[in-house]
């Protein structure tokens, strides 16, 4: 499909999600204006895990070379329970992923998989991208969009694409939506230096306990080690550059064994941040402007599977406007009619893992017991529904 001359696609937003539709998009031969309310793109946190339905997209998209370089390709998956310190399941991923769903299992450092997707889009003659510019506005215009920026400015494309992250203005302005505080806030930290944290290896490491679950692992070729803890209580502000106090943090821990506490007080300078909610939405279009990724869509982080729901829709996006090209109206409409049932699937099944994940009293003896007694084969064979999708088209 050649849409040379045409007006571009604007996408609103150059995060993990919008960078991953704009070169989705590209590669249908559909040109993109990604715009990005920061004067620089950039992700911040630490590490993030990329299932095999997101690394199938992300091979796709031409970074199969790039991410052999620069991220890692765990061996497993390993819980443990937090409090006794004993080892519960473990799910294997590394050559047993690659085999089972045809795509590998990585994790990577959160700006290092940015400035793949960043580095491919400067490469693609149909991306223009451009920083500085935070869309607060959009209206129909003839067969098009027009969206405003904070300084006054309007943008011409012939639709719009909302990759403007968890507290989306434009989901705001489109559909009056906001997100929620869970009751449950994340802390994260890494540590450079990963000899101290022995348990580690090339594994995701998992530790479950009452109303808390920590994980760590190593993001980056000879390190980092990214460390995340998810605990309940009051709402951290928002933003990511808030310094958590450590003695807060330990007091979601007391009780536990010494291992998970000697690898908890191995991390320095943790930063918290609340966990968002935002309800199911009945529609994510509106004529031809569209949500995607956190602006359409806040999961809980219980199955590591945020972004990569982000890089399927990216992927179901370009499909249906290569199906329609004329008219994105129709091909927004397809796209979100995919994606709804898919998105709620992963929605439901990542809260049901956060209630597995902090279990207490008995519940906690009948998950460990049931954890124990599971072969791998059958743990591997419960993650066949995520981690086997195709975006189709
Ligand atoms: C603790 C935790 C752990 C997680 N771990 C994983 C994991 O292991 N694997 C996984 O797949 N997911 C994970 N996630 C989820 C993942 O981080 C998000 O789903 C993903 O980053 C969302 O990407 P996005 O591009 O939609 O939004 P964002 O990354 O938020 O990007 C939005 C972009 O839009 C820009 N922007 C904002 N407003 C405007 C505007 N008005 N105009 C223009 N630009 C704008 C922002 O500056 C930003 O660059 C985790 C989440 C949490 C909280």
């Amino acid at each position: 499909m050649s849409t040379a001359g045409a007006r571009p696609v604007l996408i609103a937003g150059g995060g993990i999600g919008g960078l991953s539709a704009a070169l989705a998009l590209a590669a249908r031969g559909v040109g993109v204006h990604v715009l990005e309310a920061e004067r620089e793109f950039s992700e911040s946190g630490a590490g993030i895990q990329i299932g095999p339905n997101g690394s199938r997209i992300l091979i796709g998209l031409g970074l199969g070379d790039a991410l052999e370089a620069g991220a890692v390709r765990p061996e497993a998956v390993i819980l443990r329970d937090g409090l006794s310190g004993r080892r519960l399941a473990s799910v294997p991923l590394g050559r047993e992923a690659l085999a089972r769903y045809g795509a590998p299992y990585y994790v990577a450092e959160r700006r290092v998989l940015h400035r793949m997707l960043l580095d491919a889009a400067s490469r693609s003659p149909q991306i223009q991208l451009s920083t500085g510019i935070r869309l607060t506005a959009c209206r129909e215009q003839g067969r098009g969009i027009a969206a405003g920026s904070d300084d006054g400015r309007e943008i011409e494309g012939r639709a719009l694409v909302a990759a403007d992250g968890v507290h989306s203005r434009l989901r705001s302005i489109l559909f009056g939506r906001a997100p929620v505080f869970s009751g449950r806030n994340a802390w994260r930290a890494t540590a450079a230096d990963a000899k101290s944290l022995a348990a580690s290896g090339d594994a995701v490491n998992l530790w479950l306990g009452p109303d808390a679950h920590m994980l760590h692992y190593r993001c980056g070729p000879g390190g980092p080690v990214n460390a995340v803890a998810i605990v309940g209580g009051e709402a951290a502000s928002p933003g990511w550059g808030t310094r958590g106090d450590t003695g807060e943090l330990a007091r979601h821990f007391s009780g536990w064994a010494d291992e998970p506490l000697r690898i908890l007080a191995g991390f320095k300078d943790w930063m918290r941040w609340p966990l968002l909610e935002l309800a199911p939405m009945r529609r994510w279009s509106r004529g031809a402007a569209t949500l995607m990724g956190d602006a359409a869509h806040v999961l809980m982080p219980f199955l590591a599977s945020g972004a990569v729901m982000a890089l399927e829709d990216a992927a179901t996006l370009a499909a249906e406007m290569a199906r329609t090209p004329d008219d994105p109206a129709e091909a927004f409409r397809a796209y979100e009619q995919r994606r709804m049932a898919r998105v709620g699937r992963v929605r439901r099944a990542s809260a049901r893992m956060g209630e597995i994940y902090h279990m207490s009293g008995a519940m906690r003896l009948a998950r460990n017991l049931t954890l124990g007694a599971a072969p791998e084969r059958l743990l591997s064979a419960r993650n066949d529904w995520l981690y086997g999708y195709r975006v189709e088209g």
